[in-house]
């Protein structure tokens, strides 16, 4: 603390100098007024329920095409055939099988100009079931899975874990099980091995202390009442099952049955300044980027064409028909462009591409004073500090990135100044330390320009993921100047 006197002293031409030419890194809470604190308040509560509701890539989708239906998006397909072209605040979505979506109001300018894009991914790290799952060993019924994304294994035993499945019964029924998510409902988990008998396993390197295949679900105990029977647990189970949905063993094998952590959202730390949740990444992104865009939607049509894309399995490289790589995003765009008036052209649909704009809407791993060792502090992103610009993620050496090109790096940032909105940089750990990557580089393929831009995460790929409020909130706010300015 300085004195009243310091205070009043004249700056030296060293510190004006300064001041000018460093880059400097504040804590947004800082320059929040009560009004702001409100809203950010606000729109966490929003985005927990929201979150809570999403826990899955499928539930993610439909509760994003609820909010696009309600504000009067119409499916793309039905406005295909016939009916006139495109016009400007035209609100329109496309679902692909009920686990990724695009959505488009329409802008001023002609698709060929380029559109805005933000794109995440609404899939997250999970326990997945194999496709012969269910057998009972020492009278427990047990549940063979396989592991999505990137875990680290032993964070996910001795926690309750829920159920999300989608089941096709052969009779072509769609049969949708949650259970875990309700306070009355049962639970499910995978066991460890106490403290006592964990020598050896203690010993053993954290990525084999709880191998993955050693990752079976506790799913029953109880026997069915049946001298004779064999397997009576499982077949305890299966009658369960059978009984409330219908369906029998053989169901499980092209089923999608999902175990994720079951407990809810929730404010974190005494300050409520946090929350801490199952599946921000990427969810912390999607959520304010279908909010940026459904705010377009109820203004004056913008100047580019707006669009939000929400993609399933980035988590495991972004690959099939629900994914980044596929065709789906560039389809999309050739239907507003065979809308758009002016004759449709193959070459029409690469000039849009190469003209258009795309914020891949993504997490960055946020500075955690418990492992400096493994971040450079300098470049890493912080909780507080705002929205995240990435300009190349990748491994050793930028290994396999799609890195933005400075030009457009420097279009966003100042989009960001011009709007007053707190942004950082966020580089993925210290150097040579590992990697990771988004579906920005699927993207910049096509010839699209893209930025990696989103919310610093800690304990990221966990069962419970935390984010700063004030950062989910500057990233909305970002996400619109984005889709209106760029
Ligand atoms: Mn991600
Ligand atoms: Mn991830």
């Amino acid at each position: 603390m300085g004195s009243a006197g310091e205070e009043q002293e004249k700056k030296t031409e060293g510190q004006i100098l300064s001041e000018k030419l460093f880059s400097s890194r504040k804590n947004s809470w800082d320059s929040f007024s009560a009004g702001d604190e409100e809203e950010i308040a606000r729109f966490a509560e929003e985005y927990k329920q929201f979150l809570d509701r999403g826990k899955t890539e499928r539930e993610f989708t439909a509760a994003s095409l609820d909010l696009l239906r309600k504000a009067g998006f119409a499916d793309i397909e039905a406005r295909l055939d016939g009916g006139g072209n495109f016009r400007p605040g035209d609100r329109l979505y496309q679902a692909n099988r009920g686990k990724s979506l695009i959505c488009a109001v329409i802008g001023k300018e002609p698709a060929v100009a380029g559109v805005n894009i933000l794109g995440a991914h609404v899939d997250s790290p999970r326990i997945d079931l194999k496709s012969n799952p269910l057998y009972e060993e020492s009278e427990l019924a047990l549940l063979d899975t396989q592991y999505y994304g990137g875990i680290k294994n032993y964070q996910w035993a001795a926690i309750p874990l829920a159920v999300h499945g989608v089941v096709i019964r052969e009779d072509g029924a769609k049969v949708e099980i949650t259970i875990g998510e309700d306070e009355g409902d049962p639970v499910f988990t995978i066991t460890d091995l106490l403290p006592h008998l964990a020598r050896e396993q203690m010993q053993k390197k954290a990525s084999e202390a709880v191998a993955g295949e050693d990752l079976n679900i506790l799913a029953g105990s109880k026997p069915y009442k049946d001298s004779k029977a064999k397997d009576k647990v499982k077949l305890n189970l299966l009658s369960i099952l059978n009984k409330k949905y219908g369906i029998v063993e053989q169901d499980f094998c092209g089923a999608e049955f999902e175990f994720v952590p079951a407990f809810k959202a929730r404010d974190l730390g005494f300050d409520r300044s946090m929350i801490g949740g199952y599946g921000h990444d990427d969810r912390c992104c999607a959520y304010p980027a279908m909010r940026a865009v459904l705010d377009i939607a109820a203004g004056e049509a913008p100047a580019k064409t707006a669009v939000v894309v929400l993609t399933d399995k980035e988590e495991i490289g972004s690959a099939g028909n629900t994914g980044a790589q596929s065709r789906f995003f560039e389809n999309f765009i050739a239907y507003i462009l065979s809308k758009s008036g002016g004759q449709y052209s193959d070459l029409a649909l690469r000039r849009a591409l190469d003209n258009s704009s795309m914020l891949s809407a993504d997490v960055n791993s946020a500075f955690d004073p418990n492992y400096d060792g493994f971040y450079d502090k300098k470049n890493a992103s912080a909780f507080g500090r705002g929205i995240v610009l990435t300009k190349y993620t990748g491994g050793s050496g930028k290994g396999g990135c799609s890195e933005a090109n400075a030009e457009f790096c420097c279009r966003v940032q100042a989009v960001l100044n011009r709007n007053n909105i707190p942004w950082q940089t966020g580089d993925l750990g210290k150097v040579d330390k590992g990697g990771g990557g988004t579906i920005a580089k699927y993207v910049a393929n096509l010839g699209v320009e893209v930025l990696d831009c989103g919310i610093a995460v800690l304990s990221m790929h966990s069962p419970f993921e935390v984010i700063s409020k004030a950062d989910l909130y500057t990233t909305y706010r970002g996400y619109m100047a984005f889709l209106r300015e760029i």
